[in-house]
């Protein structure tokens, strides 16, 4: 979702709510690149890369995780279904 590379994805967990016991939640995930051959992945990037103040690394997490979605769903991967009484 960062780069558009594809066929390197990996589930990139958001970092908001972590901490103090809480582990990152499994619904707030992005698609991000993993490390390959004499290249580092935007996870990593993320992660381990210290390239984002907090903010920005926040800001950023929130677009991809939203661009996760956006993309799942217009792929028909992700449906939200409604029930109506
Ligand atoms: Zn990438």
């Amino acid at each position: 979702m960062n780069c558009g590379v594809e066929k390197y994805t990996q589930a990139a967990h958001m970092n908001l709510g972590k901490g103090q016991g809480i582990k990152a939640s499994d619904a707030a995930l992005a698609a991000l690149c993993c490390d390959r051959p004499g290249m580092r992945g935007c996870h990593a990037l993320l992660d381990q890369g210290g390239i984002f103040t907090k903010a920005e690394r926040r800001a950023f997490e929130l677009e991809m995780v939203a661009k996760t979605y956006i993309a799942l769903m217009e792929r028909g991967l992700l449906k939200v279904s409604r029930e109506v009484s």
